[in-house]
């Protein structure tokens, strides 16, 4: 993989401008450091990154934390208590967590120029901090209402930090160092969003059993009860008293989610009796079937009642599909009411521009154009990349606390 790959799909400038930063870094050690090699947005994002950072001459090494059960099931409640909902501390797992980090750092070479951590999990790591380079906290989750208790032994690492990055400026946090702002993105060239022939979009179709004789609303995302699949039910059923179409609810198998069977539970009985609702529980690994069914639906929904950046809105967005989506988290950010998609704030509200869409295939196009453009400018994989750049070169020059705006 190298940048020469989007020579023809972002605009020139951006390219020079990383090449320009790169120059300044050439020879330079980039560090990154979360905790899984696989599954989940960080991960999938770090293995797109990589490689293309390394073609530019930057020494880059992705590290991961080893951890048992035990500590997993720690970070777990402190990613859900961050988040504003959780089971409560007992010394004993901050201990675990501490110690799980002190470990991995006797054991990770964590010398560099640049020394990335992602998230909360092996956040504790700048404990054992030695010698230069710079250190930069980059928190990917939604901590705007965090449990203070949670926050407050996690803050005390943030802090030692020489910087901290946060996706959306609601989630961003009162600390001693500097912070930068800078949204997630989205690789056009993973099979997640890659062109496909039609051919591939029909047989996905097929092999789902979904027949294409009437319009096909869509929502991606995990059964959980803050993607609020319910009320996406609610709202096809709206519209379906005036306008005849499917609704297809793809996610994940949620096994090992106790929470997402549950849910996975409630919206089989929410759909049931009603064949033009399609509930497909997807593998992981599903990444060019979910390509197909964005490219396949006629309206894609994200009704989400809190969100992170939610990545799925731009991937809709980047296929040209017109997006109606929750204004909460990262979601306002992608769409411009009324521009290239439409914020809603009800079920109710879903459904009507559900049908005004439906109802209106030219503007349904315009909105779809537009999202393409707003992506490409502001949500793909380069731009990430020249912040990243820009914030290491950036940080070498200033040593002063500030917010700074990519
Ligand atoms: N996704 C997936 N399989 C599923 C559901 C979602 O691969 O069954 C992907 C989806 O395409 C997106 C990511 O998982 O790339 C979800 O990211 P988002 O920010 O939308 O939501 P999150 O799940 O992180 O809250």
């Amino acid at each position: 993989m190298h940048l020469d790959m989007y020579r023809n799909i972002v605009d020139g400038g951006e390219l020079r401008a990383i090449e320009r930063l790169a120059a300044h870094l050439k020879g330079r050690s980039f560090v990154h450091v979360n905790s899984t090699a696989t599954g989940g947005g960080v991960a999938e994002l770090l293995q797109r990154m990589v490689p293309l950072i390394k073609g530019l001459d930057i020494d880059i090494k992705w590290k991961v934390i080893e951890g048992n059960h035990k500590f997993f099931d720690v970070t777990k409640n402190m990613h859900n208590t961050l988040q504003g909902k959780g089971r409560p501390f007992t010394k004993q797992m901050w201990d675990v967590y501490e110690e799980t980090n002190r470990k991995n750092a006797e054991k990770l070479d964590l010398e560099g120029d640049c020394i990335f951590i992602h998230d909360p999990q092996p956040a504790a790591l700048i404990e054992s901090r030695k010698g230069g380079g710079i250190w930069i906290w980059r928190c990917h989750i939604d901590i705007s209402t965090p449990d203070r208790i949670s926050w407050y032994f996690l803050k005390k690492f943030v802090d030692m930090y020489d910087a901290s990055i946060f996706s959306v400026a609601s989630f961003a946090q009162h600390l001693k160092n500097t912070q930068f702002m800078v949204p997630p993105s989205i690789d056009p060239l993973s099979d997640k969003n890659m062109d496909l022939e039609k051919s591939y979009i029909d047989g996905v179709m097929e092999r789902f059993a979904i027949p294409r004789d009437k319009p096909i609303l869509l929502q991606v995302s995990r059964f959980d009860p803050w993607k609020d699949p319910i009320g996406v039910i609610e709202a096809y059923r709206m519209v379906k008293r005036y306008k005849d179409c499917r609704l297809i609810l793809a996610g994940g198998t949620a096994a090992d989610d106790p929470e997402g069977e549950r849910m996975l539970e409630k919206v089989r009985t929410a759909a049931s009796g009603d064949p033009d609702i399609h509930i497909l529980l997807l593998p992981p690994s599903s990444h060019k079937e979910i390509n197909a069914l964005q490219r396949a639906a006629d309206v894609v929904i994200q009704k989400s009642l809190r969100e992170g950046f939610g990545l799925v809105v731009a991937e809709a967005l980047w296929k040209g599909r017109p997006v109606i989506g929750s204004a909460v988290g990262g979601i306002p950010l992608q769409i411009i009411d009324g521009v290239n998609g439409f914020l809603v704030h009800s079920i109710e509200g879903t459904a009507y521009r559900i049908r005004q869409t439906l109802h209106n295939p030219k503007m349904a196009d315009r909105l779809g154009a537009a999202g393409r453009e707003h992506i490409k400018k502001n949500f793909l994989i380069t731009r990430h990349i020249r912040d990243y750049l820009a914030m290491w070169v950036s940080m070498e020059n200033t040593t002063s606390k500030n917010i700074i705006y990519l």
